[in-house]
């Protein structure tokens, strides 16, 4: 949300006086009253300053915190990813599991040659597992694979990331950077990233 000059230095002089009265904060700035209440309507609205009848106005200070949500929305999605669980395509089911449980994830990324070439998660596993496939399968033969997987470049936005995961409904998403001939996995970013953004972005208040 951005405030004008004036808005800024009434916010300043709540801060600064509080409590205040309207008329008070008119005067200090040489203006009506009447020319400000605009200025107040909007700011007890965005719930930047409060209002008591007879005290006068108070501040709550949530104009840094929204911006600061703001900011955490176009920070980029490498900056909250975290390390990628990368698996060859020739891992057998078995050890995908595993890698499951000892690396305590819920999608694995499929690499060949480095590259990014599959997705397996945890109910592709349990569906193999149902469907009586045998354990020494290799991933590559149940993976969600390329052009079909949704990633995100390093460099894109947690809002674009976060909305790609919205959209399409799943856990998890790669983060790439680009290679010749494919894509290069530096990161990994879930819902757990998301959740933990959440309680950091609103945990202030
Ligand atoms: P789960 O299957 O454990 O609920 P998801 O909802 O993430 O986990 O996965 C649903 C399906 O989407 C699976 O078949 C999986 O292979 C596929 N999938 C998961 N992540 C991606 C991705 N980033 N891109 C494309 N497909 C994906």
């Amino acid at each position: 949300m951005k405030f004008t000059a004036r808005q800024k230095e009434i916010i300043d002089i709540v801060r600064d006086y509080q409590p205040i009265t309207g008329e008070k904060i008119a005067s200090k700035l040489n203006l009506s009253r009447a020319t400000l209440r605009p200025d107040f309507t909007l700011l007890t609205m965005v719930e930047v300053l409060g209002a008591r009848p007879k005290v006068g106005y108070y501040y709550l200070g949530h104009h840094e915190s929204i911006s600061q949500r703001k900011e955490s929305l176009s920070m980029s999605v490498e900056e909250v990813m975290s390390l990628p669980t990368l698996v060859d395509e020739q891992t057998s089911i078995y050890d995908a599991i595993v890698s499951l449980f000892l690396e305590d994830v819920g999608t694995l990324f499929v690499t060949n040659e480095g590259l990014l070439t599959g997705v397996v998660s945890r109910k592709d596993l349990l569906r193999s597992f149902l469907g009586g496939q045998t354990q020494t399968t290799p991933v590559g033969v149940l993976m969600t694979r390329e052009p079909k997987i949704i990633k995100v470049d390093k460099d894109a936005s947690v809002l674009e990331a976060t909305k790609l995961i919205v959209e399409h409904d799943i856990d998890a998403i790669p983060v790439v950077t680009k290679k010749e001939g494919g894509y290069l996995v530096v990161g990994r970013y879930t819902k757990t990233n998301i959740a933990k953004l959440f309680v950091e972005m609103l945990g202030n208040d």
